[in-house]
Formats: structure tokens, sequence, C-alpha cells
């Protein structure tokens, strides 16, 4: 790394509050803790933050709470320019937090560049989204009166996030909560807060009023979020992260009938048929299976090729992924980061020697890199038998486990064997069986002939215990808003 690269990132780092938002102030921890963000390339601390404690928590909810009705009377137009603003100022803060997100989640620099465009997407749409809730008024058919249909903010909201995507997945959630008109507290992971931290700076600075964002960086998730979710303060939780712990969050957001949305894991089947262009099908699986090193919701699980093109599928596949560049994300030229952390690489070492144990073959890869980092090397995994862990569990690495099939109803079958239904992929050139297949998939998302679903304007989410409800469209605001009837006497 160059001192020019290095003075960049310091300056990058010193830029960001580390303290908690609340009520539209930067404010320390009870007792001034701190908990430390490490560089997953190198495993040292990168530098501190706050270490919010229940009672700073407490603090945020009751900002939220607060802010909530003068914030429900703000017209959609004035939100959606604070959208549109916010939307300007991240655009010219770009290279900042592209260089923070690279530093605390280890992306290479142009993914990070790449998630805050699309971040742009999601706000911008729910800027436009703000000023498009609609309702209705009509005669009442029975009792001759008026029937007045209208849409109001659901209230605060507690808003949890993941690592593998901070800005965007805090943002799918934000921008349609200010743009319905909600409040919010909201807790980013505790590997990746920096980044969550700047774009607080962005919406104070966008004009969004004290008390309508709070965010709290903790790393005690469970026992800051537990409380406030318990507390009745609050009308909805959105959370994005790992199915048990969706689950653990449903059961307290059930004693308060919470509205959730849920966006949980994902063990997304990727099918390659016999009459498939294996180039789009290649070039979609690369980008799919090593974006965020393989750490993506959406990121192709099982990967079912047909036997009879499953040796020159693999050939393709060596070549491309051989090719990556791995390394720190902020250096020049690299475009494969570390893992997360030590438990991740560790996580993915174990799926890997599963598979190999129960019988598949090794192609590519295979062993952590030595040396400082978490960095796990492209890996590809032929004939994975239906006993292997990976068939049930997410890799979230960059692993590519090639699974042999004979038939679309085998493949379709076994497609669907799993808990999980966030988004499928398939590949072919034949439209009937396309629509048929597609339709087939148990998932909420399918990728036809391409790798990758997630746009502003589409309704994003998952099935079976990938989730509940949709981000980004018309659903993604529709999560934030209750629907209320008047009966009108005349
Ligand atoms: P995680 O479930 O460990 O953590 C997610 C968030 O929940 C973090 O902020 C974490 O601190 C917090 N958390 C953990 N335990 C908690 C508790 N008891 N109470 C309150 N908060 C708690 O997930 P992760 O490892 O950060 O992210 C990876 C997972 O997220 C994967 O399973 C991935 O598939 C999923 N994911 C899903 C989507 C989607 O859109 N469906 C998108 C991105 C990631």
């Amino acid at each position: 790394m160059t001192v020019s690269a290095l003075i960049v990132e310091d300056a990058a780092l010193a830029l960001v509050h580390k303290d908690l938002f609340i009520g539209g102030q930067w404010v320390p921890a009870e007792d001034n803790r701190t908990l430390d963000v490490f560089d997953p390339a190198t495993g040292e601390v990168l530098c501190a933050v706050a270490d919010a404690s229940p009672a700073d928590g407490r603090r945020a909810l009751e900002a939220a709470v607060a802010a909530q009705p003068g914030f429900a009377r703000t017209t959609p137009r004035s939100r959606s320019k604070m959208l549109i603003r916010a939307l300007e100022l991240l655009q010219e803060r770009t290279e900042q937090i592209a260089a923070i997100m690279s530093l605390e989640a280890g992306k290479p620099l142009a993914e990070a560049r790449a998630e805050i465009a699309s971040t742009g997407d999601f706000i911008q749409h729910f800027a436009e989204e703000a000023v498009r809730t609609e309702g209705n008024y009509q005669v009442n058919p029975v009792s001759g009166g008026r029937m007045i249909v209208t849409r109001q903010p659901i209230g605060t909201a507690i808003l949890i996030t993941p690592w593998n995507f901070p800005l965007s997945q805090a943002a799918r959630k934000l921008a349609p909560s200010i743009a319905a008109g909600c409040t919010s507290v909201v807790k980013p992971a505790k590997e990746t807060p920096l980044t969550l931290l700047a774009f607080a700076e962005v919406l104070k600075d966008a004009g969004v009023p004290d008390g309508v964002v709070n965010v709290v960086t903790t790393s005690d998730s469970n026992g800051v979020m537990e409380p406030l979710i318990r507390s009745g303060l609050a009308r909805k939780l959105s959370f994005t992260g790992s199915t048990p712990v969706g689950v653990k969050l449903l059961e307290q957001a059930a004693e308060q009938v919470l509205s959730t949305s849920m966006e949980l894991g994902g063990n997304a089947p990727f099918i390659v048929f016999e009459d498939a262009d294996l180039t789009v099908a290649i070039d979609s699986l690369v980008m799919n299976k090593m974006w965020n090193a393989g750490q993506t919701c959406t990121s192709a699980n099982r990967i079912f090729v047909h036997s009879s093109i499953i040796d020159r599928f693999q050939e393709m596949l060596v070549e491309r992924m051989s090719a990556f560049v791995q390394g720190r994300g902020t250096d020049a030229g690299v475009n494969l980061g570390p893992l997360i952390n030590a438990r991740q690489l560790a996580a993915v070492g174990a799926m890997v020697k599963d598979a190999v144990d129960v019988g598949a073959k090794l192609v590519l890869g295979g062993s952590p890199l030595p040396g400082a980092g978490y960095f796990y090397p492209p890996t590809i995994l032929r004939d994975v038998p239906e006993t292997a862990a990976l068939n049930r569990d997410e890799i979230f690495g960059p692993v590519a486990a090639l699974i042999p099939f004979e038939s679309e109803e085998e493949v379709v079958r076994r497609a669907n064997d799993t808990d999980y239904g966030l988004v499928s992929y398939l590949f072919t050139e034949d439209l009937r069986r396309a629509v048929r297949v597609a339709e087939d998939l148990e998932s909420g998302n399918v990728g036809l002939n391409r790798g990758t679903v997630a746009y502003a304007a589409a309704p994003f989410g998952g099935v079976k215990k990938s989730g509940l409800g949709r981000e980004g469209a018309k659903e993604g605001i529709e999560e934030f808003l209750e629907t209320k009837f008047i009966a009108l006497q005349l």
C-alpha cells in the first residue's frame, strides 16, 4: 500500500463521527464505553466507536418516539426533498464512504462504489414514492355515507441491519421509512458501524429533522435491542440478517404485535440447463458468486449443471475464478477481498471440508490463505452429494459447489428441497421451460438468464424461512404505512 493511499484511508476514517447519534446529536455511550472496529484484511483494529448500553438504546428510542408526531405531519414533498438532498450528498461523499466501507467490510473499492450507486437508486426511488401514497374516497354502498381510506405512517420503527452490505441494507429501510413519515432507531452490525455513521451524517446534513433517525452502535445486540422491541414504544421491526436471529426477533416482536419485515438467509439454487448460453451463465455466476467474496444472501449456493455440459462448464469456471486478484479491498487491482472475520473463515473452511468428507471433489482452492487477515481463496467443488451440509446452509464464501443433474423434474425438486426461498436462478434458451421452471421454483425472486435480481424498482424478499415482506418497489414503502378507514355519515 502506498503512503498516499494510507493518508486517504486515515482521512476518511477521521471524518466519521464515532459516537451514538441520538436526537440529532452525537453523544458518547454511557460511561464512554467503546467497541473496536477491525480491518478484516489484517485483523487489526481500525478505530473504536461508541458501545451503547441498554439505557443508551432506550434514550435513542425515546428520541425517535418524541419526533414521531411532528415528522408524521411534515408534507410528503418535504420528505421527498430531504431524500433527494441525501442522494446528492451521498454522491458527493462517494469516495470517502467507499473507503470506509471497504476498510471495515473488506470489499474491493469498486464494489463499495457500486453499493453506493445502487443505494442512490433506492433513495431516489423512495423520494419518488413519498409523494405517491394513495387513498380512496367512495360512496358507502350500504349506508349512503362516504368511505375514506387513507394511509398513515406506521409509527416509530426499529431497524437492524447486517454487515455484508452496510449501506444499502440500511438505506432500503431508512429511505422508505423517511418517505412514509416514520422515525427510527437503527442498529448496524458491530463489524461495520462506520458506514452507517457516515450515512447518518449525510441524512443530518440533508435536513432530516433531529430525532427522526437515531443510530445505536453496540457490542450487545440482544441486551440493547430486546428491551426496545418489547417496550411497546415502537410499532415496527424491520430486520435483515440470518434466519436464526430473525426467528428470535419475531418471538420478541410478538409480545407487542409489532408489524415485522424480515429479510433473512438464502440458499439459492443456480440451474444451468443443457440448452443454456454458457457464456451468459458463466458471466452471471462469476459475478453472483464472487461479489462480496460470496458473502451475499443472493449468492448461488447450489449450482446445478446438466450432466451433459458440466465438464465444459467446470473448465470455463476454473479459468474465470482463478483470475481473481485477492487482497485488501482498498489496494489497486484487487477484486476479491477477505471474509469478514475469523468465525466466518472457519465456517467456510468447515463447509468445504464437510463436502469433501462426504465425497465432493475439490477442483480449485480449498484452504485459507496463510498470513494475516481472513482470506479464503476462490474454490470449486464438483459432484457435491446431497448429504453435504452446504445443501442445507448458506456457504457465505467464494465457494462454487457444482452438482450434476439429469432432468428438469429432478432439478426442480432438488432446488426446492430447502427451508429457504430467497432467490433462484435458471439458465435456458427454451422459453416454455423458462416460464414453467420460474413459476415452479419456491423463491421470492427468480433470475432468468441473469445472476442479479436486486433493483430499487423491484420487490425483493423471501418466502419460506427467507423472510416476510418486501423491500424496494411500491411494496417497500407499504411496509412503513398503515391503512386507516374513516366511515363518514352525511
Ligand atoms: P446476523 O443475523 O448475525 O446479524 C444481523 C444483525 O442482527 C446485526 O446487526 C447483528 O448485530 C444483529 N443481531 C444479532 N443477534 C441479535 C439479537 N439477538 N438481537 C438483536 N440484534 C441481533 O447476520 P449477519 O451475519 O450480520 O448477516 C448475514 C446474514 O444476513 C446471512 O444469513 C444473509 O443471508 C442475511 N442477509 C439477508 C439479506 C436479505 O435481503 N434477505 C440481505 C443481506 C444479508
